[in-house]
């Protein structure tokens, strides 16, 4: 893709905003890839539809700060997290959060899986314009993908943003991490009765609910909330059920 060529908007840079709320600010070449990230997006989406979020405002804080806020908990970066982590982000879609979590930390290995081929060719430009050796795709349905041994508890972390609701979130994130791994499930608001189902489904999948976490987003002031799970025990092998299962009866 020729993305030099392209009159789009500079995205804001704010690095007060990230030292504030992250205790981190991006590099020049962080804030440079940023840009082309958000150029990229913009472009691919003339054809494919990809996200309804296309100001620069609203693709900073929404895409951006969002995807690396949820790997913050308690405005700290996850600890260890530059070296060599494996991380997944299940449902992907257009590359959020796994891409900018792939920019910040380039020493972790990381892996991008959705179910849609035309988003998985549209990342694997993106990861070639970019030139992010560290991040691989991965075509295929979270259901399935968890019950390969490849996969299989093979991760450190899994991240998951706007996939589903929160069991069956849970259910396709936690059999694909190690024990002593993290999942981190990304909510816009969170109920009691979400709470509920959380916990009846963490039991049931070997992990525990480590922390829940409310915040705003900086700029529009959206109300956020980052469930994070801790894997404790092997999940039983019944999970994830088969392709559509959880969806259709989540536990
Ligand atoms: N995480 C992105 C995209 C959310 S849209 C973001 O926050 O912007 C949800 C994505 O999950 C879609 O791209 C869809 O193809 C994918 N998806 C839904 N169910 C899936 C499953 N069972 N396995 C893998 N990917 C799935």
């Amino acid at each position: 893709m020729d993305i030099e060529s392209l009159p789009i908007n500079s995205l804001p840079d704010i690095g007060e905003i990230w030292q504030k709320t992250l205790n981190w600010q991006p590099t020049n070449l962080q804030q440079n890839q940023f840009q082309q990230l958000y150029q990229l997006i913009i472009t691919g989406n003339r054809q494919l539809n990809l996200t309804r979020i296309t100001e620069p405002d609203e693709f900073w804080e929404k895409h951006l700060w969002d995807s690396l806020r949820g790997i913050a908990p308690k405005q700290q970066f996850i600890p260890g997290i530059e070296k060599g982590k494996r991380i997944i982000d299940i449902g992907t879609g257009a590359g959020f959060p796994g891409i900018p979590i792939s920019l910040v930390f380039p020493d972790s290995q990381v892996t991008l899986l959705d179910s849609t081929r035309k988003k998985i060719t549209f990342i694997e430009e993106i990861l070639s314009t970019l030139a992010l050796s560290n991040t691989q795709t991965l075509l295929g349905r979270a259901e399935e993908i968890g019950q390969e041994n490849k996969h299989r508890q093979h991760y450190d972390l899994a991240v998951i943003r706007a996939v589903s609701n929160v069991s069956v979130c849970a259910e396709y994130s936690l059999p694909l991490v190690k024990k002593g791994g993290l999942v981190v499930i990304y909510r816009g608001n969170w109920t009691e009765a979400e709470n509920q189902s959380l916990e009846d489904a963490v039991i049931q999948l070997g992990g525990v609910i480590e922390l829940i976490e409310e915040f705003s987003t900086p700029l529009s002031n959206s109300i956020r909330h980052c469930l994070y799970l801790r894997k404790v025990a092997n999940t039983p092998i019944s999970f994830p059920r088969a392709v559509g299962i959880p969806t259709q009866k989540p536990i």
